[in-house]
């Protein structure tokens, strides 16, 4: 038997059109030696591994589905293409995978590397095209937590104000001034919220792991996770912002936030969409104020009220601001109560008119202590209130059964379909 003897690089054994070299032409990471600079010292300690390898080191986890930084090591230990990427030849050492989980521990600060590297791939995407901002799609996914059901323990916490706390300040100061002076007691702002605020309430927490929330939702596996909350373009599938909340969070709450962020920072967005978990009032007015145009599949809304006489029984007048009941009275505008997400007027009947209507038993509770119907009405789904043009799909359309007269002069803004 006679020997061969070839010379040959880890150069010759990447093949000329794998994934890897065309990832390599593409994304430039030579950003994270500079970002990564004030995390190293230049006088102590022994040299570090190239934090580039690192960065790569993760991304091929990411990229080929590989579970654990265990698994990254050893995958990439016997595949000759990951050791061209992250730059190890062919009898190089690969760094250990504690080294990863060291870093993430001892430099949070690295994780910026990350959301840096995302923005650079969308500002790329967008560079060729592949981004328009015509139609953006909303949507969360949960993520299990590394924690079991057993971890979970329940802890008594003061309630949160709503995601929308302090964006709604500017609304009720606005709303505040469209409400008819009130004769004797003044009613002081924001009464209900600060109450709100003193509340305590219940929740599940995962000892292993308490920044995961405890999620229960129809269809979906109960117990800790996170949602990812993910805002893409829906020309080609380009992911353009990923919030991560708990996987007790509702969907709405890091929504405007997302949009806004996308549509200041990444691109313009023209239109949104998303499903019925989004159809909130604000979002609705937000979206308006921003020029983007939202299709939203329209929640379903349950009366539940308890007497026989339901909201529908009731009409309203635009001219004088109020509602009409069966029996041909008033309820006239009282107040605005604000709730976590949201502000409602507040119309009342005339106490002694509901006392001697005889539909009073049909139209009040028993347990009704203020002996007066009462009505609300969004605030911000009056404002929204328009006819839409022709065309508009229907899901784009919010509609309240009436509007108060100040609340369209907004409206004229907006060049597309409104709500
Ligand atoms: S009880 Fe009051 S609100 Fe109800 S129908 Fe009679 S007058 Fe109208």
């Amino acid at each position: 038997m006679q020997l061969q003897l070839h010379t040959i690089t880890i150069e010759d054994l990447v093949p000329a059109d794998h994934f890897l070299r065309k990832l390599d032409a593409a994304l430039d990471l030579s950003f994270v030696y500079e970002m990564t600079a004030p995390l190293y010292s230049k006088k102590y300690g022994r040299p570090p591994i190239d934090p580039v390898m690192l960065v790569k080191y993760l991304l091929v986890g990411f990229l080929y589905g590989i579970p654990s930084e265990r698994q990254i090591e050893l995958r990439i230990q016997t595949d000759v293409a990951l050791r061209w990427y992250l730059g190890l030849d062919l009898f190089d050492a690969v760094p250990d995978h504690s080294t990863i989980s060291q870093l993430r521990r001892r430099k949070p600060k690295f994780r910026k590397v990350f959301r840096r590297l995302f923005e650079e791939v969308v500002r790329q995407c967008i560079e060729k095209g592949l981004v328009s901002g015509r139609l953006v799609a909303t949507d969360s996914t949960h993520v299990r937590a590394n924690a079991s059901r057993a971890s979970e323990v329940l802890v008594e916490m003061p309630e949160e104000p709503g995601a929308y706390y302090d964006r709604l300040d500017a609304y009720e100061e606005e709303a505040l001034k469209q409400l008819p002076p009130k004769k004797g007691r003044r009613q002081g702002k924001r009464t209900q919220q600060l109450k709100r605020k003193n509340r305590r309430t219940k929740k599940r927490v995962s000892i292993t792991d308490p920044e995961a929330g405890h999620m229960k939702r129809p269809g979906k596996p109960e117990g800790p996770h996170y949602l990812s909350h993910q805002t893409l373009d829906t020309d080609h599938g380009i992911i353009l912002d990923v919030t991560v909340t708990s996987g007790d969070a509702s969907d709405s709450t890091p929504y405007l936030g997302q949009i806004e962020h996308v549509h200041r920072d990444v691109i313009p967005i023209q239109a949104a969409t998303a499903d019925a978990a989004y159809d909130f009032p604000l979002a609705h007015e937000v979206l308006l104020e921003n020029d983007i145009t939202f299709y939203v599949r329209p929640q379903a809304h349950f009366d539940c009220t308890q007497v026989e006489l339901k909201r529908d029984a009731f009409s309203y007048d635009p001219e004088r601001d109020c509602f009409l009941c069966p029996s041909g009275k008033e309820l006239r505008l009282n107040t605005l109560q604000r709730s976590s997400s949201s502000l409602h007027w507040v119309y009342l009947a005339d106490k002694r008119e509901c006392k001697a209507c005889p539909l009073r038993e049909r139209c009040i509770l028993e347990s009704n202590k203020r002996g007066v119907r009462t009505l609300k009405r969004n605030f911000f789904s009056l404002r929204l209130t328009a006819t839409p043009p022709a065309g508009t799909p229907r899901s784009t359309v919010r509609r309240s059964s009436s509007g108060r007269s100040g609340a369209r002069a907004r409206l004229p803004r907006r060049s597309g379909a409104t709500t």
